[in-house]
């Protein structure tokens, strides 16, 4: 018999903890230790995985494939279509490697939790134990409750909360795992009839050669790379966060997004690399700005555990439906034009173009501009905000379903401690205030880049015809002012 890690979200050897816990129970059990990884092509193409996502993953696998094999643990990938099958995909395989127990880190969606609620009813009868961990976020999910035991609705009290538990039990990481058994050759051979053995990046590729893939090579994969971009980011940025961080012409972000998606970084090690970081500065007598941008940056990561406790303790979060009920009543727009033309950045509108741009090119986008094209859509053209959800999601290299869904329930004014729906973002007094000089527009929008800084934020009729630039496709007077009422008529 062996013991089997089935890798998902969470694509790295350190600070893992269904994995060290694996190679916990192989080591005592005196059993080798097996790790596979399921493909999934039509759940996540309903799951609207973009291609540029799948090909990172596609590239974070290989990474996690080399690092297994150096420690003589080959990773196995399976194949089935959508959640359903995964359970009879996963029998068959625990029958042929003879596994005794099963390890993964939980997933907080609905059709997650119901496939690994499936798997491990399936496999009671062949199987020891099926253990699940509770890894995605940094605090655990349901640990941080108010006074009265309830889960938390709004963000700053959360977060009071949520760095008090942090403070009195210091958050650590993972132990590296124990050494345990490599597969023998038997085993790995009966592994391998049912499956394909990761050990080149060839045989990966293969296994993905059905997907839809975007080249995704501008981002460096890997958990080697993730640290190396953690640890540049808080040594030469993040004392300039909170100035920089809603620049997006400026190296202002992390950009470790992508990592914290799929599981290659853990939210806990940012963490961990942040307070150290902290420390040392203030130690060092450094700036309170400089200290202040690294608690800045903290409390997003605090924004993403936010997110995830929010969808775990409210699972209709994930089956399209908005925190605010009452907003269901809202009679979103019906303009199949103002959404493509907000898809392919062609609203008239300089920072929402390039922003719109920035995605489709490269498969992120900056914070500020999330926001700003989110409000734009949901409030200026007044559509329904899970169109967009959808679109970021079929776009972006970091499409993380609690983040993505509570970035979109916040700008359009349906979610908890949402923006309030009278505060409408203005898309070109934001493009003056975080792209003064127009150099993100100028970036995006080539054809804009002769405007002065002044015009290049609301270019006028003439300008807009000499650069082939759109009119804008609303009046953002206007539709901010209808978007007001409509709100304001659900009472
Ligand atoms: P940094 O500024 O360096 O922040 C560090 C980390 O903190 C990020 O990597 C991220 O994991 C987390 N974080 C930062 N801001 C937020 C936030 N507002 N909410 C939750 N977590 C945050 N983030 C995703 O990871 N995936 C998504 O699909 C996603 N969709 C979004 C959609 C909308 C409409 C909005 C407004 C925000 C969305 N975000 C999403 C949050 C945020 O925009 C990104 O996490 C951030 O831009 C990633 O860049 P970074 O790594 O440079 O962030």
């Amino acid at each position: 018999g062996c013991v089997l890690h089935w890798f998902r979200n969470d694509l790295r050897l350190a600070d893992n903890p269904a994995f060290t816990a694996a190679a916990t129970k192989a080591a005592d059990d005196e059993r080798p230790l097996l790790c596979c990884f399921v493909i999934c092509p039509n759940q996540w193409q309903q799951h609207d995985a973009a291609p540029i996502k799948l090909d990172f993953l596609r590239r974070s696998l290989i990474e996690l494939a080399s690092a297994l094999e150096k420690l003589g643990k080959p990773l196995f990938l399976l194949t089935a279509d959508d959640f359903t099958t995964v359970p009879k995909v996963l029998e068959d395989f625990v029958e042929a490697v003879d596994a005794r127990a099963l390890y993964f880190n939980e997933e907080y969606a609905v059709n997650e939790h119901r496939r690994d609620q499936a798997v491990a009813k399936r496999l009671k009868p062949l199987i020891e134990c099926v253990h699940s961990y509770r890894d995605q976020s940094i605090l655990p999910v349901k640990s941080i409750r108010t006074n009265a035991g309830e889960p938390y609705k709004v963000f700053t009290p959360y977060k009071r909360s949520w760095l008090e538990v942090a403070d009195t039990s210091p958050i650590s990481l993972w132990p590296k795992p124990s050494k345990s058994r490599n597969p023998d050759k038997k085993l790995i051979s009966a592994a391998a009839e049912l499956s394909v053995r990761a050990d080149t990046a060839k045989a990966i590729d293969s296994a993905f050669s059905k997907l839809d893939l975007i080249d995704s090579s501008d981002w460096a994969a890997g958990e080697d790379a993730a640290h190396d971009e953690l640890e540049a980011f808080i040594e030469s940025y993040a004392e300039d966060y909170d100035r920089l961080r809603d620049r997006p012409a400026e190296d202002g972000t992390s950009r470790i997004s992508r990592f914290l998606a799929n599981g290659t970084l853990s939210g806990r090690q940012c963490y961990v690399v942040a307070t150290e970081a902290r420390r040392r500065l203030k130690s060092g007598g450094a700036s309170e700005d400089a200290v202040k941008g690294i608690s800045t940056w903290i409390s997003e990561l605090i924004w993403r555990d936010f997110y995830i406790h929010l969808m775990t303790d409210n699972p209709r979060l994930s089956m399209h439906q908005p925190f605010k009920t009452e907003t269901d009543k809202l009679k979103w727009n019906d303009d199949e034009a103002g959404f493509e033309a907000w898809c392919e950045g062609r609203t008239g509108i300089p920072l929402v173009d390039a922003a719109m741009k920035q995605l489709n090119q490269t498969g992120w986008m900056h914070n500020r501009l999330r926001m700003v094209t989110a409000m734009f859509l949901t409030k200026n053209l007044f559509l329904d905000w899970r169109r967009g959800e959808q679109y970021f999601m079929q776009k972006l290299i970091d499409g993380y379903l609690p983040s993505n869904n509570g970035g979109w329930q916040w700008s359009a004014s349906t979610g908890t401690d949402a923006a309030p729906y009278f505060r409408v973002f203005n898309p070109v007094s934001q493009s003056r205030s975080h792209d003064p000089d127009g150099a993100f527009i100028r970036k995006y929008l080539p054809e804009l880049a002769s405007l002065d800084n002044k015009s290049i934020h609301e270019p006028d009729k003439n300008q807009r015809k000499d650069c082939g630039y759109p009119e804008a496709i609303v009046d953002l007077k206007a539709t901010r002012a209808s978007a007001i009422e409509r709100f304001k008529a659900l009472g």
